[in-house]
């Protein structure tokens, strides 16, 4: 099955993926765990440079390019493999961040967002997405501290304001809307415990097997 994750900044999607990656395993089930942007040696490269601050001035559309090319090897290179030998795909962001980020957010039509997602894609569909959903407020709290130990982004995605999280945050939910039958919202402004049982039993009622 191939599961990704996604929401605003400090969503705490890392977290649930690794919880989900350790309850996988112990029902003896083969699991890996990827992100994007990156998830490849090659998309890391890209991942590097994006989030370095350097693509920035290209513009949202450029990026966008950017993240559909890293996606293209990602998918080849690391989840289509993994699927085909059987293991389940967690992955730490995935299309719809591109849809959110650099569509919604970036104001890149959304058009073209869908065109370079068919491109990048060729068919291939997360089974279930997790929707990480936080009020701004907390979300950039909880990127603050988080950026304070992280060299990375420093100069890029995280030292926006609140009216970035706040329409990234009406993106993913206009986002889950729109594909109700893959997304489900979690509240992730619970403690990671109950966001852990939250993703897990809505796991167990959409692939019950
Ligand atoms: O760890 P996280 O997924 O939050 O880090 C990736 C960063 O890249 C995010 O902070 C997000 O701002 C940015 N990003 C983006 N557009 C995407 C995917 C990620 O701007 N399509």
């Amino acid at each position: 099955r191939f599961i990704t994750f996604e929401g605003g900044e400090g969503a705490g999607k890392s977290t649930q993926i690794e919880r989900l990656k350790r309850r996988l395993s112990e029902a003896s089930q083969k699991v890996i765990a990827t992100r994007e942007p990156g998830g490849s040696p090659r998309a890391e490269e890209i991942r590097s440079f994006i989030l370095s601050g350097r693509a920035k001035p290209l513009g949202s559309f450029a990026e966008a390019l950017l993240f559909s090319a890293a996606r293209i090897n990602h998918i080849d290179k690391t989840i289509v493999p993994a699927l085909s030998s059987g293991t389940h795909v967690l992955c730490d962001r995935f299309a719809d961040s591109t849809k959110a980020y650099q569509g919604a957010v970036g104001q890149v039509d959304s058009g073209l967002i869908d065109s370079l997602a068919r491109i990048a894609l060729k068919g291939l569909r997360p089974d279930v997405t997790f929707i990480l959903d936080l009020p701004a407020e907390i979300g950039l709290s909880r990127a603050g501290q988080r950026q304070a130990g992280k060299g990375e982004r420093a100069d890029r995605f995280e030292q926006e304001d609140f009216a970035f999280h706040h329409a990234l945050r009406d993106a993913f939910l206009a986002i889950a809307r729109g594909a109700p039958e893959r997304c489900v919202v979690i509240d992730a402004s619970e403690d990671p415990d109950r966001v852990e049982g939250a993703i897990w039993s809505a796991l167990s009622t959409r692939l019950p097997d």
